[in-house]
């Protein structure tokens, strides 16, 4: 959970940061660029996002029995 969540909140703030320099953002020249890119593959490897939210949803359903 804590994963899933670290990821998403690092994904939402470098699309903020990147929102906050502009257009220059985008550029390779600047770090927020890569820093973009980085966030993204944190929704990926060890453990996809939808393959946790899976997990998260089976250990909650079964708790509930
Ligand atoms: C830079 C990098 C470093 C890596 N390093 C390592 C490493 O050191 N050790 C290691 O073991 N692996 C490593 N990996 C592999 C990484 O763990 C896998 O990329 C990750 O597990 C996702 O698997 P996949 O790429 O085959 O995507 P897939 O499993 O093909 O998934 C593709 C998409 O489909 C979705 N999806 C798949 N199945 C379902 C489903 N049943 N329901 C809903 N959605 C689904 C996924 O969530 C994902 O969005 C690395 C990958 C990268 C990019």
């Amino acid at each position: 959970m804590a994963k899933l969540l670290a990821a998403r909140v690092a994904w939402s703030n470098a699309d903020t940061a990147l929102q906050i320099h502009g257009g220059n953002g985008y550029a390779l020249e600047y770090e927020i660029s890569r820093i973009l890119c980085d966030a993204r593959i944190l929704n990926i490897f060890e453990g996809a996002a939808e393959i946790q939210a899976h997990v998260i949803a089976r250990r909650a359903s079964l708790r509930r029995l």
